[in-house]
């Protein structure tokens, strides 16, 4: 075994969740008191042991059994199937961790993601981007799908901060998370043209275009674009927006019509996210108020 502490893993059974109690397998019977009595109970994250009861083997059952486990299962929604592992942490205590390894793993997962939602840097984002990917096995383009989606569903529109101080008040620029997810999703190519360049240090080039720069960094509200795209945004005559579920699918620029690669447009419908259009029409309903 590689951890220093011993321990097994057991696969949850329903008559076993039922009755609230886990079956140890006879091969670690070893580990175990040979009377019938207390032993000490930590569990997953926790510190404080609790005390339960168990029984060793007996001829009737054909198992040794750890009782009161009832509570915990349905704190953690422990199903059949889930892996459950049980580990010696103090033999002469009788002092034993039994943790659920989906609930562990969620908890890794989610403090990762919150991290790569807190990053400050784009280097930073891209570490605990690359992290979650290694954690949740999704290849980096399938997580950054997702995880722009869910942003986008969970959070409504907000007007963009300006950063001070500054001689010219400058509006914030997109945080890291957001960025490294845009670039993984288009790959760093322009969501009009397609075009991106390679930069010196191998990362493609791109730059984030608000649509509506008052408002803040809801992924609707953004583009991935290249330079002489996102000139064109800012300088030339840009009409005709064209939207789908809230996600702009299409433009004309100088009177040319252009397509816009928009992916999460048609997630964003094949999830039926009504409540995310509701959303979306709360926040235009809310910015025309403030006007
Ligand atoms: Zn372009």
């Amino acid at each position: 075994m590689k951890t220093e502490k011993q321990h097994f893993t057991i696969r949850a059974s329903s008559s076993r969740l039922d009755k609230g109690l886990l079956a140890i397998p006879q091969r670690f019977k070893d580990w175990f008191p040979e009377e019938k009595g207390a032993i000490q109970i930590v569990f997953d994250d926790e510190d404080k042991p609790k005390s339960l009861t168990f029984h060793p083997y007996d001829h009737v059952v054909k198992e040794s059994r750890i009782f009161g486990l009832g509570h915990w299962f349905s704190k953690r929604d422990v199903r059949e199937g889930d892996l459950i592992s049980l580990t010696l942490e103090d033999p002469g205590k009788r002092l034993y961790r039994i943790a659920l390894d989906r609930y562990l793993r969620e908890r890794e997962e989610e403090e990762t993601r919150q991290k790569f939602q807190a990053a400050q840097t784009d280097s930073e984002a891209d570490d605990q981007l690359n992290a979650l990917s290694r954690l949740t096995r999704k290849p980096l383009r399938n997580l950054a799908q997702e995880e722009l989606l869910h942003i986008a569903q969970e959070s409504a529109h907000r007007p963009r901060p300006r950063v001070v101080p500054s001689a010219a008040e400058r509006l914030e620029g997109v945080p890291s998370a957001i960025r490294i997810l845009l670039r993984e999703l288009h790959d760093g190519r322009c969501q009009l043209c397609s075009f991106t360049f390679e930069k010196r240090n191998g990362e493609p080039y791109f730059e984030v275009h608000h649509l509506d720069p008052e408002v803040g960094h809801h992924p609707s509200n953004l583009l991935v674009v290249c330079p002489n795209c996102h000139a064109q945004f800012e300088h030339a005559a840009v009409s005709d927006f064209r939207w789908t579920g809230g996600w702009l699918v299409g433009v004309t620029i100088n009177g040319k019509r252009h397509s816009v690669r928009q992916p999460l447009a048609h997630d964003s419908i094949k999830r039926g996210a009504l409540g995310f259009l509701i959303v979306l029409a709360a926040a235009q309903v809310g910015r025309l108020l403030v006007r």
